[in-house]
């Protein structure tokens, strides 16, 4: 197989150095005669993969001591729909912002669950800028302000922090956790699918402040309640083992790659090498407002849109993967997760360069 760059949206590319090391323990992890997928969860040797995965998390987001780590299932879909109902307590009604298909996916969730004020939206600008949070209609008596911290199909992405007072903050980071520092204590909640920047499919970190533990309504089932699975952590129920044990290689490749810090500055490069070759070329367009464009998503159009096909099928021959756009949106879309390197966005740069040369 010739060389070859996978810019899918999730399940996305994992580093290969973690691949070779999954492999090279495949069939027996460290002298264990066993394979990860065969251990028990309630082993020693799985019981030390666990804590050596929440350990590296805690220290690669530098998470403070009074927030619970949990790895769960069922997807970031699971926990935007379970979300109210563990954290609504004695309030019946929270914040949404809507800035894309992700976020309107969890506030549409919510709605069975309580009152929803919608903040702001990004809809009548057709998803390509964030509005302003200063803004925001932020209504102090909710339970709390959710925002989806990237958006994987409009290619948004917060720059900042926004500032909602005292209202506990939950943020979808499927897209993009890991991919910059943030500070986790401006957080109530933070939720993350795997699949995009963390390492399979399979698992769902979730990171939660202690004081919204413990207001989950009476009918919610024990797995989805965010108390009872940080009492059993996170093994109320078999895990998704070999997930956990697979996000935990991408921890330790994260963590020699010098951490969040170095791989930010990375990510900052490859993104605006990758927007820079859009803007310089009459051929290529992003409609994402500079200041909101993602690092983690670069969605674009080919200004003539019967080449479209055409330059799928060049960048497909050369190596250039999964460079489709969502059904949502059409065109082309570059994911450049933290496992895609530099030399991966250089070569696709140059291709486009190339294709609109001789097209
Ligand atoms: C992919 C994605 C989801 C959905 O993840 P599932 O694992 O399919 O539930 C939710 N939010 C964002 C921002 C995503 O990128």
């Amino acid at each position: 197989m010739s060389k070859t760059y996978n810019f899918s949206a999730g399940p996305s590319m994992l580093p290969e150095s973690v691949l070779q090391q999954a492999q090279a323990e495949m069939l027996d992890w460290q002298g264990s005669g066993m394979s990860v997928m065969e251990m028990s969860h309630r082993g020693p040797e799985f019981m030390g993969v666990a804590e050596v995965l929440h350990r590296d998390l805690r220290e690669l987001m530098a998470i403070p001591d009074n927030y619970k780590i949990l790895f769960l299932q069922g997807g970031a879909t699971a926990q935007f729909s379970f979300i109210p109902t563990n954290i609504l307590g004695d309030k019946n009604k929270a914040c949404y912002v809507n800035t894309g298909a992700w976020s309107g996916k969890a506030l549409k969730a919510a709605k069975n669950y309580c009152d929803v004020v919608v903040s702001a939206s990004a809809e009548t600008k057709n998803f390509t800028a964030i509005p302003d949070p200063s803004t925001w209609n932020i209504d102090q008596q909710a339970a709390y302000l959710h925002y989806t911290s990237n958006e994987t199909i409009h290619g948004l992405e917060f720059a900042n922090i926004p500032n909602v007072g005292s209202l506990p903050l939950v943020a979808d980071m499927s897209s993009n956790i890991l991919s910059r520092q943030i500070d986790v204590s401006k957080f109530g909640l933070i939720y993350a699918g795997s699949q995009k920047n963390m390492g399979p499919a399979g698992v769902t970190v979730v990171i939660v402040r202690e004081d919204l533990l413990g207001k989950a309504q009476s009918t919610l089932p024990n797995v989805f309640n965010y108390q009872q699975q940080v009492k059993y952590e996170s093994m109320l129920n078999t895990p998704v083992t070999y997930s956990w044990y697979l996000v935990g290689l991408v921890l330790q490749w994260l963590k020699a790659q010098g951490g969040i810090a170095s791989i930010e500055q990375v990510n900052q490069r490859k993104a605006q090498s990758l927007y820079a070759a859009i803007d310089c070329s009459s051929l290529y367009n992003n409609a994402v407002a500079i200041a909101d464009r993602s690092r983690m998503n670069v969605p674009f159009i080919l200004a003539d849109k019967g080449l479209e096909s055409v330059f799928l099928k060049a960048a497909q021959e050369q190596g250039f993967l999964a460079l489709k756009g969502h059904r949502l949106l059409g065109g082309m879309r570059a994911s450049i997760y933290n496992a895609m390197p530099e030399s991966g966005v250089e070569a696709l740069v140059q291709f486009m360069a190339e294709f609109e040369r001789t097209h």
